[in-house]
């Protein structure tokens, strides 16, 4: 019998991601070698230092190369201070839309004594990934947003049943998982169309899933309740740019954008391990960033696929890592200064692999 394997594509990303990307592998690297799972590292070239070495920030052949593997770690991308130049493509609607990896799936969990607001916070927020109001991946040529005269734009918001009914399936998936509970996020009473197909197909979805309990809350009362009663959540399901605001929000409840993890599915069989933050040039080559939402991320990617393959290892490797990520930052030694820590990158990425070979 061989043993169990998995290729899994590197790519570092820009600015902060030349930190936390080695991290995240080195913390991989030390639980899969625990749990005697062969994984084949696949390191990827791709923005700023793919354009500047192969003229573009995908280079040719890189989807292709991807599709090979069972995953991939997907560093931060500062797209926005890439060069006015051909070659300069945002690669995230490009990744999402390829691999069909319609379900952001953004954890938010606070930890004792990071600066939580609170420190009892648990819950996941599923994010539909590849249409709704985002202009750069609601249309398969030109933009969902347009300026008919100097002073118009019109920016359009895509929802269809499908893309609704998949992320709403990965969303009830979840909370199978977890406590049975699923909250649909919506604005139903204003986008009575567009909101209101996204809540139908979540109740015909939840037909099929019985066992979990099905509730809806209008995106502002959720803003407001993510303050005030965030531990009334378990699962939350919602479209495109309220998830992309709720997840900012949420991640603020429980030391910022540093905490804030993301793995990105879809039916097929390939996952993209994706933190929340963006590269955060202010801080990047000062060994301050906070590795934890990527470590988590590739975390959670080990995780499912662990799951998806029947892979025993990876999914004991990931729990490995969760053990070692908690005792870690229970240390304020071994944790960065945004989560009241007073160590570096490398103090934590060093703590948790010290965590992961010492445990009994
Ligand atoms: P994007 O739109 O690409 O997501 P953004 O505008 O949200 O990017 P970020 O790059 O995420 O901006 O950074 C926002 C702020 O959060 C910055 O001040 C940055 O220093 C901080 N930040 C982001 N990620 C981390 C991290 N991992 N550790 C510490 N601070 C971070």
């Amino acid at each position: 019998m061989t043993s169990p394997h998995l290729t899994i594509g590197i790519l570092n990303g820009d600015d902060i991601g030349y930190e936390i990307v080695p991290a995240s592998v080195d913390i991989a690297k030390a639980a899969a070698k625990r749990h005697g799972l062969n994984i084949d590292w696949r390191p990827t070239p791709i923005g700023r230092a793919a354009l500047d070495i192969h003229g573009s920030t995908m280079p040719e052949g890189m989807l292709e190369s991807l599709a090979k593997m069972d995953g991939f770690i997907l560093g931060p991308i500062g797209h926005r201070e890439y060069p006015k130049v051909s070659g300069a493509i945002n690669p995230h609607p490009i990744l999402r839309k390829y691999f069909n990896l319609f379900a952001n799936v953004r954890p938010t969990k606070s930890f004792p004594g990071l600066g939580a607001i609170y420190d009892d916070i648990d819950l996941v927020i599923v994010r539909e990934n590849n249409e709704g109001f985002q202009p750069d991946r609601n249309v398969v040529a030109g933009s969902g947003e347009f300026r008919p005269t100097e002073e118009m734009t019109i920016s359009v918001r895509v929802i269809t049943r499908t893309g609704s009914a998949r992320v709403a399936r990965a969303a009830f998936e979840i909370a199978r998982q977890r406590k049975k509970r699923l909250t649909t996020v919506h604005k139903n009473t204003v986008f009575k169309l567009g909101c209101g197909m996204f809540v139908e197909e979540c109740y015909k979805v939840a037909k099929e899933f019985p066992d979990v309990v099905l509730d809806e809350v209008i995106v502002d009362t959720m803003a407001m309740r993510l303050i005030r009663d965030p531990q009334s959540f378990d699962v939350i399901v919602t479209t495109n740019m309220f998830g992309d605001i709720l997840t900012d929000e949420a991640a603020g409840l429980v030391g910022g954008l540093g905490m804030a993890p993301g793995l990105c599915i879809g039916e097929g069989n390939i996952a993209m391990a994706q933190a929340t933050h963006g590269s955060a040039p202010d801080i990047a080559g000062k060994g301050i960033a906070n590795p934890y939402a990527m470590i988590e991320s590739t975390r959670m990617m080990f995780e499912w696929l662990g799951h998806n393959r029947g892979i025993k290892p990876a999914v004991e490797m990931a729990a490995t890592m969760s053990r070692a990520i908690t005792r870690t930052l229970a240390n304020p030694a071994t944790r960065t200064k945004d989560i009241k820590g007073t160590g570096g990158t490398t103090d934590m990425t060093r703590g948790i692999i010290a965590a992961i070979e010492t445990e009994k």
